[in-house]
């Protein structure tokens, strides 16, 4: 079943120049499928758009043209109030430290969205510690500060929060990146196993192909906006584009 469907899409920036105006394409033309439950990476150097296609699915920003499906429903339908998408689709970025809030507590922090799209939930705390026992965290965390945690931790926090929701998919746009390898490699794990628990499908977005193998059953390359080519087999051998060879040989 897809889940996420996106149909040449394209995201243009105008960007001034010291004479006039320009437009740089950041996503040209991209077709791409999630199915429910997958875990698809997708993989490219620095400027490829990769963010760009995390904000575009998450209404960040508007689509220059193109559109985004979710379950078959534009996502950019001007009558679907944003608090629907934001449900179905939750984002963890790189810099935990710009999305945990520094006042406040994880417990604080966990449970805001559940306030938002629970108002009638009661049981506040029990899901808190049954969302940090879910990342690998525990009771002992709920009345700490995000300067209280380590780095791992902090993401383990913003996970629990994007969990919180029971979201469709959860993007993870360099969720991992600063970790140490140790750290990724235990995140990783804990994503997989609640990926089997609670079906949500990924969408991992990352330079390290390594990590990607890990995690994911298919790869999507971007160079330059597009997508080059979409892989599933480990095979370097069955790799088409001379990019994601190199991406390839780089990460053994
Ligand atoms: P990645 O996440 O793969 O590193 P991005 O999606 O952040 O790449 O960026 C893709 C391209 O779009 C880059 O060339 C970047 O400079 C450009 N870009 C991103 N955001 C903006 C913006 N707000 N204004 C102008 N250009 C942008
Ligand atoms: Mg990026």
């Amino acid at each position: 079943m897809t889940l996420l469907e996106l149909q040449e899409v394209t995201k243009e920036y105008p960007v001034r120049l010291r004479k006039g105006k320009k437009n740089v394409i950041a996503v040209n033309q991209v077709n791409l499928i999630l199915h429910e439950g997958e875990s698809l990476a997708l993989v490219g150097e620095s400027g490829s758009g990769k963010s760009t296609i995390a904000r575009l699915i998450t209404n960040i920003e508007s689509i220059t043209s193109g559109q985004i499906l979710l379950d078959g429903k534009s996502i950019h339908r001007k009558d679907l109030k944003y608090y629907h998408l934001y449900k179905n689709i939750q984002l963890v970025l790189q810099d935990s430290a710009t999305s945990l809030h520094p006042k406040m507590t994880v417990q604080e922090i966990i449970t805001e969205p559940i306030r938002n799209f629970f108002p009638n939930e009661k049981n506040w705390n029990d899901i808190c510690v049954q969302l940090l026992t879910l990342v690998g965290l525990d009771a002992t965390f709920l009345t700490r500060y995000a300067h209280q945690l380590s780095g791992g931790q902090k993401q383990r926090v913003c996970m629990a929060k994007a969990l919180a929701v029971q979201p469709k998919l959860i993007i993870f746009d360099e969720s991992i990146a600063s970790l140490d390898r140790l750290s990724q490699i235990a995140i990783i794990k804990m994503l997989k196993s609640i990926q089997v628990q609670e079906q949500i499908t990924y969408l991992f977005i990352t330079h390290d192909l390594q990590s990607a193998k890990h995690l994911c059953n298919r790869v999507a390359v971007m160079q330059e906006g597009k997508i080059v080519e979409i892989f599933s087999d480990w095979d370097e051998e069955k790799l088409k584009h001379p990019y994601t060879k190199l991406l390839f040989r780089h990460s053994q």
